[in-house]
């Protein structure tokens, strides 16, 4: 037992039970080991997880009739169990502390995220209210990490113009209409054609706005735009 380990027991942040090093992170093997890895056949358009027989399509009913502006997605786990707490712990519980995990769970996904190897990772803007409210954008944290794992760079090229309603309980139309005209692009920062740019949200739920935020920067001129999320829902 180390010096840390002794001053500061740590317990798992999902089953509460004492972890063996304050190096494992804050949530134990035994709940990494719940994952439920979306590494089979997957949508290649929003990364949703799909059976492997449907997945011959390669894209899923909803992106085919979305036809969104983004080319390619990867989400890492479905958006409930252990992979809903894990969301949860970041956003509300001010999860920064979970580095650690995300960057094993990074490490599993290597192959799978060489598409994004050197890209531009740009994090959803968050409204300034809310940021000040939770202290930070989540989505910005996620892109700091993904940007070091495939040796990329962030940049916060969007803003978020108007406060919106949270997505959480509305319908896939109403999604798309709360987000419509919400982002732009800061002004200094036109997009580069020749570069692949990332998007990057917590969560994908109907993509409405992940695609929002993929036109603002087609009409400025990306023409590479992918999308990353941790969970699809
Ligand atoms: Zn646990
Ligand atoms: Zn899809």
């Amino acid at each position: 037992m180390s010096f840390l380990d002794f001053f500061f027991p740590r317990f798992c942040m999902h089953c509460h039970r004492p972890m063996p090093s304050i190096r494992d992170g804050f949530i134990c093997n035994a709940c990494a080991k719940e994952f439920v890895l979306s590494d089979g056949g997957c949508c290649q358009r929003c990364g949703r997880p799909m059976l492997p027989e449907v997945a011959e399509n390669l894209i899923c009913a909803d992106c085919l009739e979305m036809n969104p502006s983004f080319q390619c997605g990867i989400t890492l786990f479905p958006y409930k169990g252990i992979g809903r707490a894990l969301i949860h712990l970041l956003k509300y519980k001010n999860g920064l502390f979970l580095k650690h995990n995300l960057r094993a769970l990074f490490n599993q996904f290597t192959s799978k995220l060489n598409v994004f190897k050197g890209s531009t990772f740009i994090p959803v803007p968050l409204h300034y209210f809310r940021h000040w409210q939770r202290g930070f954008n989540q989505s910005e944290w996620i892109s700091n990490l993904l940007s070091q794992h495939c040796q990329g760079e962030v940049k916060n090229m969007l803003v978020r113009r108007r406060y919106t309603r949270s997505q959480t309980y509305l319908t896939r139309e109403e999604r798309k209409s709360n987000v419509c005209n919400v982002f732009s692009l800061k002004k200094r920062d036109a997009c580069n054609p020749d570069v692949h740019y990332v998007l990057v949200d917590d969560v994908f739920t109907t993509g409405a706005t992940l695609n929002a935020c993929a036109k603002t920067l087609q009409k400025g001129g990306a023409q590479r735009i992918s999308i990353f999320a941790l969970a699809h829902g």
